[in-house]
């Protein structure tokens, strides 16, 4: 996979990429800020690179509810891109968003609403010290701060399960309880929603629709074209790598999706 990606890459020149337009959603994702080799951790470091590289390529860079909003009606800038962050992590709201916002960047947080109490951790996350600050999660408290701030907060379920293992009934209370819980704590709509593990079948996705939820995002790599369901839309997560973020910029996991289908047999635990 990674040679052919590699290859696709090497199709887009640095010229083409100023001057063409760029059709379509580019959605990216991240989990938490700190320095650990976890594959869920970005160095703060990285994370400017890759806010410098979005800003470097010519990125308008929109809030999630307004890029779904114009990719639906026809009015979405050339290379727009939303910026995501899932699970909740308290270094996002320390660490990343004090950098979004200087910069003048929206981005979405996704939280986990039966995860807000402080000292609560994830299970994944159990094999860290107690009180590693990398695994912390954002409070209450903190939350609604950092929305008062203007960090947009998207629904990560209640618990953070992979939806398509549990009962029908008990999928559908995450979806719609975690949004309740959110809404009732931050006194303002939650309108958008992210599948734990990218986990989502026909019927869980139904079941977002009837929550109410606008938009979802999933873990499929690739941009979002006009026609691309607003409650299944595409992201990829960010790469530690400068090319391989690049790429994912260019659009070049677009064309990889159909090889990416056929090989994705592992679930990430996150
Ligand atoms: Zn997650």
């Amino acid at each position: 996979m990674r040679t052919s990606a590699r290859l696709a890459g090497q199709i887009v020149s640095p010229a083409a990429r100023v001057v063409s337009p760029v059709r379509g959603l580019t959605m990216l994702g991240w989990h938490r800020i700190g320095d650990a080799p976890d594959g869920l951790t970005t160095s703060f470091d990285d994370l400017r690179r890759h806010l410098d590289a979005i800003e470097g390529w010519g990125a308008t860079v929109l809030p999630l509810l307004e890029a779904v909003r114009r990719r639906a009606d026809g009015t979405l800038p050339s290379r727009s891109v939303v910026l995501t962050f899932d699970d909740g992590y308290a270094s996002v709201v320390e660490k990343a968003w004090p950098e979004l916002r200087e910069r003048g960047l929206p981005a979405t947080l996704y939280a986990v609403s039966g995860y807000l109490e402080a000292g609560r951790r994830f299970p994944w996350d159990h094999e860290h010290a107690p009180d590693a600050d990398l695994t912390r999660l954002v409070t209450a408290s903190e939350l609604q701060d950092a929305a008062a701030d203007g960090l947009d907060i998207g629904s990560h379920t209640v618990t953070h399960r992979w939806l398509p293992g549990l009962r029908p009934a008990d999928a559908a209370e995450e979806v719609h309880r975690s949004r309740v819980e959110l809404e009732d704590l931050l006194q303002q709509p939650v309108l958008s929603f992210s599948y734990p593990m990218g986990g989502v079948t026909p019927e869980i996705r139904a079941e977002a629709e009837r929550a109410g939820y606008l938009a979802a995002v999933t873990t499929e790599r690739g941009r979002n074209g006009r026609r691309q369901d607003p409650l299944t839309l595409r992201r990829a997560f960010a790469f530690d790598r400068a090319d391989d973020f690049q790429r994912q910029l260019d659009g070049a996991y677009t064309w990889m999706r159909v090889v990416e289908r056929t090989r994705r047999h592992r679930v990430p635990r996150w």
